[in-house]
């Protein structure tokens, strides 16, 4: 089989060029929400319509729904906006392409709604609470690699806690502070104040960190799952010796989906590009984005935006820095030089178009660029520099 390629591609716009990800934007589980969620709309216009949650995290497409009339039951924490008893039969709920948990499809099912008629959840996310069943059912305890608050993983854990002991664990730290109670470093009393609420009920570390299975929300950094996943299974080798490996640790392989996997493959190929900058777009509370922007922090200065209107003038960006969760300005943020090359990308939840108007925006502050159409006529494939 021949080898994917995932190496950019260089758009020369002559004072300013942009190297595009090969992979970026919409993914087949946003599209295919998006599509269904207006689907709903228009085969009900005298009902009211609902999303559990935000569809996907893209203000824009959540506010355009807004706009044709569709209500959030809740926000991307779980903060409820519409009581539940506000909701009756006669409405249409749309559950969200992260799925949602067993609690609250039950509930909607005792209140009488349809919930598979609009149910948006991506097979890609059904993947991973197949696997998280699988390993349940053998008897392992499911370790979901993912960000606690994430409505996939709430959901993840919901489905893969009523197959067996499960836990979330946020990072490889947190893999580590998990296999201090493997080894015995740490007593059992100190596990429920440390993974309070994300652990299953009746969950027994003494019995229940014996043998575990690792499967992740689909949209974390590959990489840190791998780590995670070799975390346990050389602790468990340690403990038990390399002969009962199979008996304590499940050798699966992560559960990413395809989008986060090539958006990730072309976010390392962008790496290898001699750009001055990058800039990422996606919504502020977009899982797969963050991880993006991360990868791109590592070598470029990187500007993570959710619209085009966060860049203020030819030297103002604002920006938002992730993991404090706080907006920054920045200024001279593009540099003086012949050609400023610029990595731009987005997350899976980021319309083609919205990063079109990005670049547009951009080239405005480049007078003397070549225009669109030419650039796209004359285009040529640059290999990574
Ligand atoms: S990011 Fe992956 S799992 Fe999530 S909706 Fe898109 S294709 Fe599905």
């Amino acid at each position: 089989m021949r080898k994917q390629d995932f190496s950019p591609t260089f758009l020369d716009f002559g004072p300013v060029g942009f190297y595009i990800a090969r992979h970026f934007g919409f993914c087949y589980g946003v599209e295919n929400a998006i599509e269904i969620s207006y689907k709903a709309l228009e085969e009900n216009p005298d009902k009211k319509v609902y999303l559990l949650s935000q569809m996907i995290h893209n203000q824009e497409v959540n506010n355009d729904l807004e706009s044709r009339g569709i209500q959030f039951i809740m926000d991307t924490d779980g903060k409820q906006f519409i009581p539940w008893d506000a909701i009756s039969k006669d409405d249409v709920v749309i559950v969200p392409a992260f799925g949602t948990t067993l609690e609250i499809e039950h509930l909607l099912l005792d209140r009488g709604i349809e919930v598979q008629k609009y149910n948006t959840t991506c097979p890609f996310v059904e993947k991973v609470w197949n696997r998280a069943e699988k390993l349940g059912k053998d008897d392992y305890t499911i370790i979901i690699h993912g960000k606690p608050k994430h409505e996939e993983t709430r959901a993840t854990f919901s489905h893969s806690a009523h197959s067996g002991a499960s836990i979330i664990i946020r990072d490889i730290e947190e893999a580590r502070s998990l296999g201090e109670y493997i080894k015995g470093n740490k007593p059992g009393t100190m596990f429920f104040e440390e993974f309070a609420w994300r652990f299953s009920e009746g969950f027994d570390p003494n019995r229940d960190l014996q043998r575990v299975g690792v499967v992740n929300q689909t949209t974390m950094l590959a990489s840190e799952t791998q780590a995670i996943a070799e975390y346990f299974r050389s602790l468990m080798m340690e403990k038990y010796g390399e002969g009962n490996i199979k008996k304590h640790f499940a050798d699966t392989r992560d559960t990413l989906c395809y989008a986060t996997n090539d958006n990730q493959n072309s976010t390392f190929e962008l790496l290898e590009t001699d750009a001055d900058l990058a800039i990422v777009v996606g919504g502020y509370n977009s899982s797969n984005t963050s991880h993006i922007v991360e990868l791109c922090e590592r070598k470029f200065p990187t500007f993570f935006i959710n619209s085009e209107n966060e860049i203020k003038s030819s030297t103002e960006i604002h920006h938002f820095d992730y993991p404090n969760k706080v907006k920054r300005t920045s200024t001279n943020f593009l540099p003086q030089k012949e050609q400023v090359k610029i990595v731009l990308t987005s997350g899976a939840s980021c319309p083609d178009t919205l990063v079109d108007r990005v670049l547009q925006k951009v080239i405005s502050y480049f007078p003397g660029s070549r225009s669109v159409e030419e650039v796209i006529e004359t285009l040529t494939f640059k290999p990574p520099s």
